[in-house]
């Protein structure tokens, strides 16, 4: 990285620094002389016609408010003092200086737009806090950001992507700038006016203006127009950044803190600042966009920040209410998915477990049994002669039985035993902790119940019987009996106690076979 000399150098030998016009390098030569008189300043100046009409327009303007018309150069000079007229016709050669082309990041238009702005802050801020003329910080604040216009100038690329960088914050382009070419621009921009020999109340305001702190101090008057320069740059950054609430508290605080304006004064520049902007650009020959006035500004953007926060606070509640609705959804759904997997274990005409599911208790229930060595009954049941009873009263009674049957049972069994359709007019009981003798008497009760239960469907009374096989599971000793035998076992009991005449309860006796109660 070269010293901020070694880019200096190299910017004022690549030719990058703007051309004064030869009245305002003349004038800046001869106002550094003693011996020069106000004569000699009116006449150069006076050479140059158009310079001249431009000059008196902008005396004979509101921007001066002389009470009598000042009719030439020569009384402007005497009126305004050497420096201020020094001042005015630099103003105006940078003004109507050539603007290179057009390029990506620098805006040159918008560039003295914006330092013209700053400049006539700088005027309406001195006009409060001095008594100062106010000519040479107007000065300064149009040449303060000069070093940006020559920077951008010698290393076109490298500067159009800082600016883009630095997005509108100057503190971060100023850090860019030394970082990525060695130099910043208040550097640049006050050793550029050393080099036009510039006065140095012009040089080294635009090399402090951005940190005023830093400015060793030992001239008030030069201090004064530090500050103001300083001020005027928040202002112009206020119009012109695109983010007016960032610069406007630092303004107002440094603005009090600097010079201790009153917040009704700082007011009066804030508001008076665009329209005056406008005007010096009408007087100073310079087409600009313009602005809305400060107060505008500063609303509009609280109004785009409030809406961006309602809009922020909007988007929270419907992602809030998204995210309500969703879990509804997951929860109905899961609500949805538990009741589909019990009806996908259920029978759907009895309402009680499936076949399926049966088979899945049972060998949950044996393992259990096995692993706690605990009983396990297994009951049988089966409808007496419903094919008969079909037969009669019709399909649709039976399934009406059917289902009052399985409904029935369920309300006289345990809570942990189970009732499944096994099939047709067949159901299915496992009953865990039951030895074969409770099973048996389980089995008796429900027996019973359905035997004196009237069945009424439609106008019709029915009456059924059930016959039931019972069996237990045993897993004493090292033999554990398969799950199919159990089932087996039940079976036969079931058919021994239809062959006993049916409407009774038959438990599987091993050795020798089974035998009724
Ligand atoms: P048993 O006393 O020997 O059991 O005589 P059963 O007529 O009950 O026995 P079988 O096995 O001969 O007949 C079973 C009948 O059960 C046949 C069928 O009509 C009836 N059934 C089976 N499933 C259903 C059903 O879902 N709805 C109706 N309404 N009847 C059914
Ligand atoms: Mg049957
Ligand atoms: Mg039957």
């Amino acid at each position: 990285m070269p010293t901020k000399e070694e880019v200096l150098r190299q910017v004022i030998d690549s030719g990058s620094l703007p051309t004064l016009s030869t009245v305002a390098s003349t004038l800046i030569n001869i106002t550094g002389k003693e011996e020069t008189t106000i004569h000699d300043i009116s006449k150069l100046i006076s050479q140059d016609v158009s310079l001249s009409t431009k000059i008196l327009k902008v005396v004979n303007s509101s921007f001066y408010n002389f009470p009598n018309e000042v009719g030439t150069i020569q009384q402007a000079v005497a009126i305004l003092g050497t420096n201020a007229v020094r001042s005015l016709v630099l103003s105006f050669s940078f003004l109507n200086m050539e603007r290179p082309a057009h390029g990506k990041g620098f805006d040159y238009e918008r560039f003295w737009e914006e330092s013209l702005a700053a400049a006539v802050t700088a005027k309406l801020i001195m006009g409060k806090v001095s008594d100062t003329d106010a000519e040479e910080v107007f000065t300064v604040s149009l040449l303060q950001n000069l070093g940006k216009l020559i920077l951008a100038c010698a290393f076109r690329e490298i500067y159009d992507q800082i600016l883009q960088d630095a997005d509108g914050s100057e503190q971060r382009l100023l850090e860019l700038e030394e970082e990525r070419i060695g130099a910043n621009h208040a550097y640049i921009g006050s050793e550029a006016a050393r080099h036009w020999m510039f006065p140095e109340t012009l040089a080294v305001p635009i090399l402090y203006h951005h940190d005023p702190d830093s400015y060793p101090q030992q001239n008030a008057e030069m201090m004064t127009e530090i500050r103001v320069a300083h001020l005027a740059a928040l202002v112009s950054n206020i119009m012109y950044s695109g983010k007016p609430i960032e610069y406007h508290a630092p303004f107002r605080e440094r603005a009090q803190q600097m010079f201790k304006l009153e917040p009704k004064v700082i007011d009066g520049i804030l508001e008076k600042a665009n329209t005056e902007v406008a005007q010096a650009a009408d007087y100073f020959g310079l087409k600009i966009g313009g602005t809305a006035s400060i107060p505008e500004l500063l609303q509009e953007a609280n109004i785009e920040l409030s809406l961006l926060n309602m809009s922020y606070e909007q988007m929270n509640r419907e992602l809030v209410q998204a995210k309500m609705q969703l879990e509804k959804l997951t929860g109905e759904l899961e609500v949805k998915n538990s009741y589909l997997e019990g009806i996908a274990n259920l029978d759907g005409l009895t309402e009680i477990y499936n076949h399926r599911y049966f088979q899945e208790f049972l060998d949950r229930e044996i393992s259990r049994s096995i692993r706690r060595e605990s009983e396990l009954s297994l009951v049988l049941a089966d409808i007496d002669f419903f094919k008969k009873f079909n037969d009669f009263h019709g399909h649709q009674a039976g399934d009406y039985v059917l289902h009052e049957v399985a409904q029935l049972c369920s309300g006289l069994i345990r809570e942990y035993d189970l009732i499944a359709r096994y099939g047709g007019e067949e159901f299915v009981f496992v009953l865990p902790e039951t030895d074969l003798d409770g099973a048996v008497i389980v089995a008796e009760k429900i027996r019973e119940a359905v035997a004196q239960h009237l069945f009424s469907f439609g106008e019709d009374d029915y009456r059924v019987t059930i016959s039931f096989g019972v069996s237990t599971f045993e897993c004493a000793g090292k033999q554990v009996m398969k799950k199919t035998e159990l089932v087996e076992r039940a079976d036969k009991a079931l058919y021994s106690a239809k062959k006993k005449g049916r409407n009774r309860v038959e438990q599987y006796v091993e050795k020798s076979g089974w035998f009724g109660r």
